[in-house]
């Protein structure tokens, strides 16, 4: 009898797939109504449950990891919504990073998409300088007219929709980052309560510089000193969950040893997405014995702004500007969670707490905040029809809560709601905002030891 050829892949998997945490599911389907590609669909193999069946299936050899294997993984937001609610702590996240690390290294990409991949993944993110160099040329188009020219000359229709839609809501670039514009060193604000370091991002410190800047000078308010280490880089969170896990690590070996100088006592993230690798760097490099034990040390000491705030620091005091207690009708506000502050680094009160700190503002919970918005690193570009539909969904909860301000705590998810404001056509009366800048606006008092 002719013996069943090998697929390469499919033993490749079943050599880095932990087993005994795909047998940690009971199959109970906890998770199901707390997955949006399960609700969206109503199909078991596009569940957690579904997914971690199909992995165990092709680790036991039952069947292949065939393209429709790897489209559920694919369609999979990565939002890990599903692992707070497992009653068995199903580690799903680590599962998923496995799988999509594996099928990365058997992949057959077009010739243009692995150009992208290459120059963008190895290239671009992990270089700050490079990083600069795209604020710049972005900055350049935005402000010299050639966006004008793009738009009006039609240059933009040769773009994929939703390409065209992200182009729409793009902040302004620049290549002054937090450093440029603060320095390396910030001063604690009254008596210091810790010195912290803050993470600055790769495309945070490009796209949304000011909210790095303001959430510095927050960070003083509430009484730490900041320092931001000059030579840390990208987190390495694209490139975790695009399947290329060896770069990551070794941007983490990178930042580890760039925050390890620091000597700090916190290190601080204003994106929930960042912050959520930061913390598992201990994971990550849980099989370097050179780094193991550092990367513990830096894991440990991850927080986001939110909870340096609210849980640690002196709590600054916020109004909103230009109305006095009962003189008028209260400020509506809502709040979109990041999965990975949510459901990963757990942090989901302390914005919540602060959002009711500001006097004169009214917050309103928004229905299904714990609920991915399509945004997931990527995914909005390269599962458009997918995140469209979440968007869409979300959108109408949004709406319902009649909010001015939807805040949120991560630049992907801020540019999502941007998004899903000018899908709904509703700027005039809704404008997404960083929970960072919104809180920086309305600080009682904005005195702080340095210049900016
Ligand atoms: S909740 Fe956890 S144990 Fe239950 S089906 Fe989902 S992953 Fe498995
Ligand atoms: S990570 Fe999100 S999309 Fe993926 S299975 Fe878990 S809940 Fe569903």
């Amino acid at each position: 009898m002719a013996r069943k050829p090998v697929n390469p892949l499919a033993e490749a998997l079943k050599q880095s797939l932990d087993y005994e945490e795909l047998t940690n599911c009971m199959r109970c389907g906890f998770c199901q109504p707390a997955c949006p590609t399960f609700t969206e669909t109503g199909i078991e193999a596009a569940s957690p449950r579904g997914r971690i069946a199909l992995m165990k299936a092709v680790a036991d050899g039952l069947m292949e990891p065939d393209q429709a294997f790897k489209d559920q993984l694919d369609l999979c937001l990565g939002c890990r919504a599903c692992e707070p609610v497992c009653p068995s702590d199903v580690k799903y996240g680590h599962l998923l990073e496995q799988a999509r690390d594996t099928i990365e290294e058997y992949a057959e990409h077009r010739p243009q998409v692995k150009l992208v991949r290459t120059v963008m993944l190895k290239h671009v993110f992990p270089k700050q300088k490079l990083m600069k160099l795209v604020g710049a040329g972005l900055a350049t188009y935005q402000k010299s007219g050639l966006r004008w020219v793009a738009r009006n000359a039609g240059i933009m229709k040769l773009f994929p929709e939703n390409l065209r839609q992200m182009e729409r809501i793009l902040p302004d670039a620049t290549p002054r980052g937090v450093v440029e514009r603060i320095g390396e060193h910030y001063p604690a604000k009254g008596e210091p309560i810790a010195r912290v370091a803050m993470f600055r991002g790769c495309l945070m410190d490009v796209l949304f510089t000011e909210t790095n800047v303001n959430t510095v000078k927050l960070l003083s308010e509430a009484g730490f000193e900041v320092v931001i280490p000059r030579t840390q880089n990208c987190c390495g969170a694209l490139h975790a969950h695009s399947g290329e896990q060896e770069l990551a690590r070794e941007l983490a070996r990178k930042n580890i040893r760039a925050f390890r100088e620091a000597g700090v006592d916190y290190i601080v993230s204003n994106a929930g997405g960042c912050g959520a690798l930061l913390m598992e760097y201990d994971h990550l490099l849980k099989d370097d014995p050179a780094y193991a034990e550092d990367a513990k040390w830096f894991a440990e000491r991850v927080k986001d702004v939110s909870e340096m705030l609210y849980d640690i620091g002196r709590v600054p005091s916020f109004r909103e500007p230009g109305m006095n207690n009962g003189e008028e009708k209260a400020l509506t506000i809502t709040y979109q969670d990041s999965c990975h502050l949510r459901n990963v680094m757990r942090a989901s009160n302390a914005p919540r707490k602060l959002m009711r700190e500001v006097k004169n503002v009214r917050y309103v919970e928004l229905k299904n905040a714990d609920k991915c918005c399509g945004s997931a690193g990527t995914y909005n570009l390269v599962q458009p029809e997918m995140s469209t539909q979440i968007l869409d969904h979300k959108m109408e909860h949004v709406k319902a809560t009649d909010a001015r301000y939807l805040l949120t705590s991560n630049p992907g998810c801020l540019l999502q709601m941007k998004l899903g404001i000018e899908r709904e056509s509703i700027s005039g009366s809704m404008q997404a905002l960083h929970l960072v800048d919104f809180l920086y606006d309305r600080l009682e008092k904005k005195e702080t030891g340095a210049t900016s």
